[in-house]
């Protein structure tokens, strides 16, 4: 039988891999005597075995919720007495009838999710598993209904477009193996194996409000016209223009960071968070936050998972827009800020 602790160690494990989960996002819930134990919103998983984060909200609440088109939950306590609200994804949660449910923003999962060849891909790769495709949707309750439309098929996996995984079993273990099992089964080869940064980038950000990105890892998002141009497109998952910013800066021939960052705020109405040097690697603010950081990861690890010559598939802008605009994101987005 699941149990609350069970949930807290899986938790904290999904956490700590970044392929799965960066920053605050990912949920993980279990259902027990009519309650929904569910990750507080905004708090980061990988933090789930030190800080108390798992609230009991009853069922009857979320369904109440649901019926009335209500998001906004009021608080509740967790264990230890800390009154929080539940994640923005609690009724996703709480309508899938598995005892646990594990959501997470899996890369291997979130490149396929925004092919525009995806659902034709996976349908080969997850044979044999109950799996359904969910179109995007907004998150909440939008994205519960759509998802209640596929109850039918009983599915332990949700692949949900443009934005992640969901997976549900009876018991932690079967969860996190049934995650295990999908993770393997879809891992493609990575395009970008390194970029070769020098110190012209170190020279290029001198004096200014940017600074070579902390993270080697992170450069190979500029190392290739084909990065470049994914990453430029436009918004591939929620989290990454909730962080991010709704778009990529990108050095033109003979332009300094502060005027590609100009342009960018100029376009967009906001200071962008990291700058592409196209085959030299990437700038990022020098206030970068660590949610940012670990997005940064996030998207060049989805990037490079998307091969040379598939249509990518990205958010419309009018879903950006609602992500940017969320009352529920942005409590989300200064929960997440506090905590870190
Ligand atoms: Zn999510």
């Amino acid at each position: 039988m699941a149990c609350l602790d069970q949930l807290i160690s899986l938790s904290a494990r999904l956490g700590r891999d970044l392929d799965l989960v960066q920053a605050g996002g990912g949920n993980t819930s279990l259902k027990q005597d009519g309650t929904l134990w569910i990750k507080a919103s905004g708090k980061w998983l990988i933090h789930a075995d030190k800080d108390d984060m798992f609230l009991p909200v009853p069922m009857a609440d979320i369904e109440r919720g649901l019926a009335a088109k209500d998001e906004k939950f009021q608080e509740y306590r967790t264990r230890s007495g800390v009154a929080l609200r539940p994640s923005v994804e609690t009724t996703m949660h709480a309508v899938l009838p598995q005892s646990i449910v594990i959501h997470v923003h899996s890369v291997r999962t979130i490149a396929w999710a925004s092919r525009a060849d995806g659902q034709e891909g996976l349908t080969q790769r997850l044979q044999g598993l109950r799996w359904r495709w969910i179109p995007y949707t907004h998150p909440g309750i939008p994205l519960t209904e759509r998802i209640q439309q596929e109850l039918v098929h009983r599915p332990d996996i949700l692949i949900l477009a443009n934005h992640g995984l969901v997976v549900a079993a009876d018991d932690c273990a079967a969860a996190e193996t049934l995650l295990q099992i999908v993770e393997e089964r879809i891992g493609v080869a990575r395009r970008e194996t390194a970029a070769a940064t020098d110190t012209s980038l170190a020279e290029l950000a001198a004096g200014t409000a940017w600074e070579v990105a902390p993270d080697a890892e992170v450069h190979a998002l500029a190392a290739s016209s084909r990065s470049c141009e994914i990453a430029l497109g436009g918004t591939l998952f929620p989290d990454q223009c909730v962080y991010l910013g709704p778009g990529a800066g990108i050095l033109e021939a003979g332009e300094t960071p502060t005027q590609t960052a100009e342009r960018y705020a100029a376009r967009y109405g906001m200071e962008p968070v990291f700058l592409l040097v196209p085959g030299r690697g990437v700038l990022t603010r020098k206030d970068l936050q660590r949610s940012a950081r670990e997005l940064l990861f996030g998207l060049k690890r989805v990037v490079e998972r998307i091969p040379e010559h598939v249509d990518v598939t990205y958010l419309p802008e009018f879903q950006v827009a609602r992500l940017l605009n969320w009352d529920a994101e942005k409590y989300r987005i200064e929960m997440a800020r506090a905590a870190n």
